[in-house]
């Protein structure tokens, strides 16, 4: 006798997670599968930013992506009674007089105005070094992601929908309106394995790429900090004096390990505005599957129907993955085309 659900997703990740709630959401049952390895979600600081503040632009979609957030989390934590989304500001430190007339030509354009303050704001904080003050971002903020998917897979395994196994492809069978995996039937089972989709028999040509980010969390006694500072790198308040520090960028080294190097960058660029001794607690690192076009892959495989991908979410999960879950839902259950510049149809076209 075979057990039937909904949907299975492999990966417990942001990618997994979003998908889950989308799906339970919306009533619908859920299996998720997913192996004890850490993802890149374990190391995220879970920081959601409409803007790119390197070149002061919006992130593609940003109104739609920030309206879903902040529908979705919030359902979640009131179902779950616990808290994980905490917004905050983001105070974008200016590193000359050019930076600040940039900033204020930018935010005056129609996607930018919500979200950039019109003029460069000053932050009295005797322990952040900042001669240009900073332009201030609002609409932002940080998600609790290891609490949040330390609770979604608490809430599926009460239910009996957690396995953490490695998925083994062997188990798995397609048919023309079903799937089966050992002994469970879905109409459709969806990888979200993060960079782990390059062992993936049906999805490992898709074009993901590897991009490193190493991190700190870092402990200062005395700092007190009403936003989250971003210079060269990102200062984030975490809990009591604990704060998160990162990150870093690198495509050719994804080496399983911390690296002096990234170490050497991160410190330097901390204390080019930290004027407070701190202690790092510790120094993390996970790849980000990140795909050339920043735009997610989603969808069916072009053979296999029924199997279906939903990953590639770069530097920016905790945004993009709540909206893209639900793009994928609405094209399922509503037969709503998929956004063709999520769909992986695109990749199918290239080749
Ligand atoms: C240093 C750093 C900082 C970051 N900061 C942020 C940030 O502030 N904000 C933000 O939005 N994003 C951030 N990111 C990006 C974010 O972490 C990624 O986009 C996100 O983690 C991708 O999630 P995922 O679920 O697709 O993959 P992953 O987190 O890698 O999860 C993959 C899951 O799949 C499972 N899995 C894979 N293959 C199998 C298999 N065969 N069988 C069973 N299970 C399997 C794994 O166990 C895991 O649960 C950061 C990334 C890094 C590296």
């Amino acid at each position: 006798m075979k057990t039937k659900v909904d949907i299975i997703i492999v990966g417990s990740g942001i990618a997994g997670c979003a998908l889950a709630w989308q799906w339970l959401l919306q009533g619908k049952s859920v299996l998720m599968i997913a192996d004890a390895n850490k993802g890149s979600s374990a190391v995220a600081a879970g920081v959601y930013n409409p803007t790119i503040l390197k070149r002061f632009t919006s992130v593609w979609k940003a109104d739609d992506q920030l309206e879903v957030l902040n529908d979705f989390y919030p359902r979640i934590e009131s179902l779950l009674s616990a808290k994980f989304l905490h917004p905050i500001d983001i105070l974008r430190r200016f590193h000359d007089e050019r930076e600040i007339k940039t900033w204020i030509k930018k935010s005056g354009k129609e996607d930018l105005k919500d979200f950039m303050s019109p003029e460069a704001v000053t932050y009295e904080n005797q322990a952040i070094l900042a001669p240009f003050d900073y332009g201030k971002v609002s609409g932002t903020g940080w998600v609790d992601t290891l609490g949040y998917m330390q609770l979604t897979r608490d809430y599926l395994q009460s239910k009996s929908s957690y396995r953490m196994e490695s998925f083994d492809f062997k188990e798995l069978s397609h048919h023309k309106d079903h799937i089966v995996y050992k002994d469970t039937v879905a109409p459709k089972i969806i990888f979200a394995e993060g960079f782990q989709m390059l062992s993936n028999p049906f999805f490992k040509n898709l074009p993901l790429q590897g991009n490193k980010g190493e991190v700190f969390t870092i402990k200062v006694p005395d700092l007190h900090l009403d936003y989250i500072i971003k210079s060269s790198v990102f200062l984030m308040p975490y809990t009591d004096d604990l704060f998160w520090v990162g990150a870093t960028y690198n495509n050719d080294d994804l080496s399983d390990a911390p690296t002096e190097e990234a170490k050497e960058f991160l410190t330097s660029r901390l204390e080019r505005f930290l004027k407070l001794p701190y202690e790092i607690v510790e120094h993390n690192y996970g790849i980000r599957p990140t795909t050339k076009d920043r735009r997610p892959f989603v969808g069916a495989h072009q053979q296999f129907k029924n199997y279906l991908v939903f990953n590639g979410m770069g530097s920016r999960a905790v945004l993009m993955a709540p909206w893209a879950a639900q793009q994928l839902f609405d094209s399922i259950y509503l037969n709503k085309p998929l956004d063709p510049e999520i769909d992986i149809q695109r990749c199918n076209e290239e080749s």
